[in-house]
């Protein structure tokens, strides 16, 4: 589903990938471990395509998208095909982005209707059936400065997978939530992953990873420097600098 060669991006002066490898099959969970500042982030933009990359090869679902560049930048090599690539992909961020002005129910069908083109009424009652999946079947008509940021995360899982993406990315997305709402974000994203979803989680909650991730990848320093089964991972880490992390974050 997912395809990361040799993959290299400088931001300024940084270099922020050096050359990642990571291959993700379909419905596989993967988790990415790591310290701030190693590259997780950066690298969820590649993959989505928000930035272009400056070496290296991304493929989602069988599209190539990313390229050695040479100079030129991805758009450059076809906007069509990098927005029907970023269709194919899921987005949950740290901060839900929720459009404010729009009901639950506006923000869910709002991509499906104006972006899909889907009917109107179709797009309703998906809706209602992925409000009904993460707990908020009640909160259709309600705004998100209505909600607790939990509900709003959960509002943000059912926006994206009204999309019907193939592949689900979060970038540490309980991270901002008050400790007591992360639980119900956790809940939603294990059924995600329980309906066979492939998903790439970026995230600090390792009793997570452990529970529901096929695989954890452990970044530094904008390199892979762990990738395996979640439990050799995180019981057995290869690096000290993933033992020192795990303890920091436990
Ligand atoms: P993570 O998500 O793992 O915390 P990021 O991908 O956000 O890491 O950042 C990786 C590195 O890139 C960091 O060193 C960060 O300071 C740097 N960086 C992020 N954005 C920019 C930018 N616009 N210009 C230069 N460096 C950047
Ligand atoms: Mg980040």
């Amino acid at each position: 589903m997912l395809s990361i060669q040799g993959v290299h991006k400088w931001l300024g002066h940084n270099h922020v990938l050096k050359g990642v490898d990571i291959t993700v099959r379909t419905g596989e969970i993967v988790c990415i471990l790591g310290p701030s500042g190693s590259g997780k982030s950066t690298l969820l933009r590649c993959i989505n395509h928000l930035d272009p990359v400056d070496g290296g090869v991304i493929e989602v679902a069988g599209e190539r998208i990313g390229y050695e560049t040479h100079g030129t930048t991805l758009y450059e090599q076809g906007e069509r095909k990098v927005a029907k690539a970023r269709q194919q992909i899921g987005m949950v961020f740290q901060h839900f982005n929720l459009f404010g002005h729009m009901t639950v129910l506006g923000n869910v069908i709002y991509g499906p209707t104006k972006i899909l083109g889907k009917p109107k009424a179709e797009a309703v009652q998906r809706a209602h059936e992925l409000l009904a999946k993460v707990g908020l079947e009640d909160k259709a008509g309600s705004y998100p400065s209505q909600l607790s940021g939990g509900q709003q995360q959960r509002v943000a899982i059912a926006r994206a997978l009204a999309m019907e993406p193939r592949l689900m990315m979060f970038d540490e997305p309980t991270s901002a939530l008050d400790p007591e709402l992360v639980g119900e974000v956790l809940t939603t994203m294990r059924q995600v992953a329980e309906e066979g979803m492939t998903m790439v989680v970026v995230t600090h909650e390792i009793g997570f990873a452990r529970e529901v991730a096929d695989r954890v990848v452990f970044m530094d320093q904008g390199r892979v420097l762990e990738d395996g089964p979640a439990r050799d991972v995180l019981d057995n880490p290869q690096h000290e600098r993933t033992a020192g992390f795990l303890r920091r974050v436990h």
